[in-house]
């Protein structure tokens, strides 16, 4: 079994013989007067590609069941065949083997492709102090501490999400360094691709966040909105991200206008926009105003027809992040459920942190505190919470909207990587079938991923990234075996799941 970068080493040597990657377009002008000699070394670099690329190591996945939540298919005994980075075919039944390369037993396995969570942020830890806005706790450890811990981690967080078969991720907000985020993803072999926004386009403002970098940008007017569009726009970002916070100060219809202007910005540069809505009113604003993406589960009520006619009409994609929802309340009351997956695969530091009790008393801020003193108040505003938006994802899902899994991980409590795990959980009591959760996290999430590479993955189908998780055990028949992971491919390199965490 290869372990380690054989099919990556390949790639680089392509990179090394074309430098710019295409040849053809850095000569576009004079495209005429070539030379033979010109020619000659075309030629040459071609046929150096093309033996390049021969060598591109072939691996092939025999004998698995095969299941691709893209079309609902399970495919008792096929191969998958992997030639570098990508899935070459794959069929049922024998093969002939001298063209399936090396051949990796995958009997009694299950191969899908690699899991997608479309709602994380890499600008926080998970930890009890990630969020000085929400629980201010600079006097046990200062946010700068926190920051600095976030940024010499992101390697332990990347192979935290590849040991959990997540083999891609959207990081829907975060300050500027998000875009560096995304570049170490994309020069790192042990991590997930990386898709991201950078600051959220904020009604609100959260200055306790702010050491430089704010992941958080109070805007006030469509005019600072577009400016802000178009400087996010110079980094390439995958999404541009509204942060749609309405209280009695700041009620919905106040940022309308930001939003519009936030859309019209973005949209004229091809940007699609995902907004933060937790209350119906303000998804339903978000949605009329242009947004192609809801971040969050409706809260508040129950949605209504024209709010799911709205978002069938309109192909708005929704992730719920349903365990977000649960995780802070349970966190500052004490009643932290983590799951065996998080306790295994979450960083042990991050978990260590979430004992309030650890505390002294002092120094525990209000939140905390009082839900402390009544754990069962937590407890009920989470149910009250769950009442409202399990039936809503159940509504949505039936009537076709296109669900995305996502967690929010890196909020306090909730664990980047294997909470994707507990989310299924959620997904499952809200009444979703095995295969729409399986779809939620693969074929669904690529849409939400987007650009080329989301075009490129959540499919098991040729020409695809060979980005897999094998299985030992069947996620169709009990959703709580997707996290019975025996193997992790990423961009066709194979990693016994043991062997991830260091
Ligand atoms: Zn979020």
């Amino acid at each position: 079994m290869k372990t380690g970068n054989g099919s990556e080493k390949t790639l680089r040597v392509v990179e090394a013989l074309v430098p710019g990657a295409c040849l053809c377009n850095s000569v576009p002008e004079n495209k005429h007067r070539y030379n033979a000699q010109n020619m000659k070394t075309i030629v040459c670099l071609f046929l150096l590609i093309g033996a390049a690329v021969a060598q591109a190591e072939k691996i092939s996945l025999v004998g698995a069941t095969v299941i691709n939540p893209a079309d609902g298919k399970v495919m008792p005994n096929a191969t998958i065949v992997i030639s570098g980075d990508k899935i070459e075919r794959f069929a049922m039944g024998k093969q002939d083997a001298s063209t399936l390369g090396k051949q990796i037993e995958c009997v009694g396995k299950f191969i899908l492709p690699g899991y997608i969570d479309t709602h994380v942020h890499f600008f926080q830890s998970a930890d009890l102090f990630t969020r000085p806005d929400g629980a201010d706790l600079n006097s046990v450890r200062p946010y700068k501490d926190e920051v600095a811990w976030v940024k010499g981690h992101v390697n332990d967080v990347f192979e935290r999400y590849l040991r959990c078969g997540i083999t891609s991720v959207v990081d829907v907000g975060g300050p500027f360094w998000n875009f560096t985020v995304r570049h170490l993803a994309d020069a790192t072999p042990k991590a997930p691709r990386v898709a991201v926004a950078g600051p959220l386009i904020s009604s609100v403002s959260r200055e306790k966040l702010d050491l430089g970098d704010p992941p958080i940008v109070k805007i006030d007017g469509p005019d600072q909105a577009r400016e802000f569009v178009r400087k996010l726009a110079e980094q390439k970002p995958d999404l541009v991200k509204i942060w749609y916070i309405v209280d009695k100060d700041h009620p919905v219809d106040a940022f309308r206008p930001t939003v519009r202007a936030t859309v019209e910005e973005s949209h004229a540069r091809k940007i699609r926009v995902a907004v933060h809505a937790t209350e119906l009113e303000t998804a339903r604003a978000a949605v009329e105003e242009g947004a192609d993406i809801l971040v969050h589960s409706v809260v508040d009520k129950p949605v209504d027809d024209a709010f799911v006619k709205l978002l069938k009409d309109r192909h708005i994609i929704l992730c719920p992040t349903l365990v977000v929802f649960e995780r802070y309340g349970r966190t500052f009351s004490h009643q932290l459920n983590l799951t065996p997956e998080e306790k295994a695969w979450g960083n042990p530091e991050v978990i260590a942190s979430l004992d309030v009790t650890k505390i002294p008393q002092d120094k525990l801020p209000d939140r905390i505190k009082s839900a402390l003193a009544k754990p069962d108040e937590a407890l009920d505003r989470i149910k009250k919470t769950y009442e409202v938006a399990l039936p809503n994802l159940k509504k949505l899902e039936d009537a076709g909207v296109t669900i995305a899994a996502g967690t929010d991980a890196g909020n306090i409590g909730t664990i980047h990587g294997p909470a994707l795990f507990r989310e299924f959980q959620l997904m499952k009591e809200a009444g979703l079938t095995n295969m729409q959760i399986l779809q939620s996290a693969t074929v669904n999430a690529a849409q939400l991923f987007g650009g080329d590479t989301g075009a490129h993955i959540g499919k098991i189908d040729n020409g695809y990234f060979a980005d897999l998780v094998i299985l030992k055990s069947n996620p169709v028949d009990d959703i709580a075996n997707a996290s019975d992971i025996d193997t992790v491919i990423k961009n066709g390199v194979v990693y016994p799941a043991d062997s991830i965490l260091r």
